[in-house]
């Protein structure tokens, strides 16, 4: 299972903020879209960071609500791990549970083209189970 067949059934958009845009406004974005993490993109789409629900709890926490008024790139993570769209879906689960992080922009041909979430990965593993399981139920009877 690769990385292209959950895109190929979630999509392929993904939500993008700049360096500059405040927390308070990623914030935002994060509640209305029900997501939890924001690639940020420079003026050309490369990928310039990523930031995460956690992010915006740990600098709030620790800076009150002055954290708000932040610009976004300075509380983001500038090395961000990408995986492309032909990695197997378990390549990509190692290296979520390696890195500690439950987001991971998918790139191919240099451009920014999808984004899975660990809960999109447990999705997909739960119905290969399934699937497995059934195989192996018909194979018995
Ligand atoms: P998460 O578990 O995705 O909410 O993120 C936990 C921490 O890892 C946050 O500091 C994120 O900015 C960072 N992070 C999330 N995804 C990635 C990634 N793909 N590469 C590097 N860091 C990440």
């Amino acid at each position: 299972m690769t990385v292209a067949m959950i895109l190929n059934e979630k999509g392929r958009d993904v939500v993008t903020a700049r360096a500059s845009d405040p927390v308070g406004e990623i914030c935002r974005t994060l509640s209305e879209k029900r997501i939890g993490a924001i690639v940020v993109t420079g003026p050309a789409g490369q990928i310039e960071g990523i930031v995460s629900e956690r992010d915006v709890v740990r600098v709030i926490g620790k800076e009150g609500p002055a954290a708000l008024e932040q610009p976004v790139g300075d509380v983001m993570t500038r090395t961000v791990v990408t995986c492309s769209e032909g990695d197997t879906v378990n390549s990509v689960m190692a290296r979520m549970s390696a890195g500690r992080f439950r987001h991971m922009p998918v790139v191919s041909g240099g451009k920014l083209t999808g984004l899975v979430s660990i809960g999109d990965i447990v999705k997909h593993r739960i119905a290969q189970i399934e699937r497995e399981a059934d195989q192996m139920r018909d194979y018995i009877a």
